[in-house]
């Protein structure tokens, strides 16, 4: 495999993991970035521009990780119950609300006010007060916010108590040993259990009282296994979680946010702006393909640097718009240029057409005529 092959399949492999646990790909990403000692994806790839590649060991490491992750298709995965348009009117001492589940969380919206549930047994009510309202909210009236608190989490009952309904017995009452079953991945019982996030053991009856979400860092059911494969022999032992003594109520947050929507400039809206900018520079079907294949690079400044490949990019183009857009941005834009395979032969042919269909008939004809096709490459 070369260095790029080996990134390649890194990243195929966080897919996978992002699949198989339905998480974000970007929290996949980090995940197999911090598994090789990095911090997050940025500063993994960051060093593969530079010395560092990883080797085959390591591919194969994070393969044998994420290999042994059962995936929850297929599993009788019951996680949304719910839905925007579920909603359940009410009055609380006077005051309007509307109630709604969604993804097992519980939501509770009056007028410039809000109360969040977590499906985490273990998260705090969120409260959050609209700024112009903090003032004179009804949620600043501890009686009555107790009293809404308490409405939200009757919901939180039933919609657990559905859920409930359909897991195995045994993901909520330990037998003797303290052995617990996951609640919907095929795995062998046990009585101890390790977070894929923080590395802790959990017991069994530790897990079963925290609804399978891990009691130290509030991970959800699907990052909870009964060994943790994931760490070399090298690596220090999971320790036992530490859990809050029972009964301790958990006191909402409060906290009282401005409504207004806020530019949060980051790399991912940076990249995908000085994309939308180069498919504008792009003046053919080719330059739209070199638009596509272009690296875009944000630093933590959030400063630009686009790699070109030839082929596509013809290297004296100046691609104005993304220049014009950096600039509004108040950001920096360098462009370099990278010599790669072609995707298709004769990448010349997309620079006279504008038409992406013209140019893939133009590439399958000339692929026909002065191509191999594929009954040569058997006999
Ligand atoms: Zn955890």
């Amino acid at each position: 495999m070369t260095d790029n092959d080996k990134l390649k399949a890194l990243k195929l492999l966080a897919k996978r993991y992002a699949r198989a646990t339905g998480q974000a790909q970007h929290v996949a990403l980090d995940f197999v970035a911090t598994r090789l000692g990095f911090p997050h994806w940025n500063a993994l790839t960051g060093s593969a521009k530079g010395e560092w590649a990883p080797s085959e060991a390591q591919v194969a490491a994070i393969k044998a990780i994420v290999d042994k992750i059962p995936s929850y298709e297929g599993a009788t995965f019951d996680h949304v119950f719910g839905g925007p348009d579920v909603i359940t009117r009410g009055e609380v001492q006077g005051y309007s609300y509307e109630l709604k589940t969604m993804l097992g969380d519980v939501c509770m919206n009056g007028h410039g006010w809000r109360i969040l549930l977590r499906e985490n047994p273990l998260a705090a009510p969120q409260v959050e007060i609209d700024l112009p309202h903090a003032q004179n909210s009804p949620m600043n009236d501890r009686e009555l916010l107790a009293e809404a608190v308490g409405i939200a989490k009757e919901l939180m009952q039933s919609v657990k108590a559905r859920r409930f309904a359909d897991w195995p017995r045994r993901a909520t009452k330990p037998d003797a040993e303290g052995k617990v079953r996951h609640p919907f991945l095929d795995m062998a019982e046990s009585n101890l259990w390790y977070c894929l996030h923080c590395n802790t053991e959990i017991t069994g009856p530790q897990i079963a009282t925290h609804q399978w979400h891990c009691p130290g860092c509030g991970a959800s059911p699907l990052n909870i296994f009964p060994d943790a494969f994931w760490l070399k022999p090298n690596e220090e032992k999971p320790v036992p979680v530490q859990t809050r003594a029972e009964g301790q109520e958990i006191e909402p947050v409060i906290s009282i946010v401005d409504p207004r929507p806020r530019l949060d400039l980051n790399k991912d809206k940076v990249t995908h702006l000085i994309r939308t900018a180069l498919f504008e520079d792009a003046t053919n079907a080719s330059e739209r393909l070199g638009a596509s294949l272009a690296e875009i690079w944000v630093d933590d400044d959030l400063d630009v640097v686009v790699s070109f490949e030839t082929h596509y990019w013809p290297e004296d183009k100046e691609p104005s718009t993304a220049v014009e857009v950096a600039a509004l941005l108040g950001i920096e834009i360098e462009q370099e240029v990278v010599w790669s395979d072609p995707l298709f032969a004769w990448p010349g042919l997309g620079t006279t057409t504008q038409s992406t269909v013209e140019y893939t008939c133009l590439m399958l004809d000339a692929y026909r005529s002065h191509g191999a096709t594929g009954d040569e490459d058997g006999s």
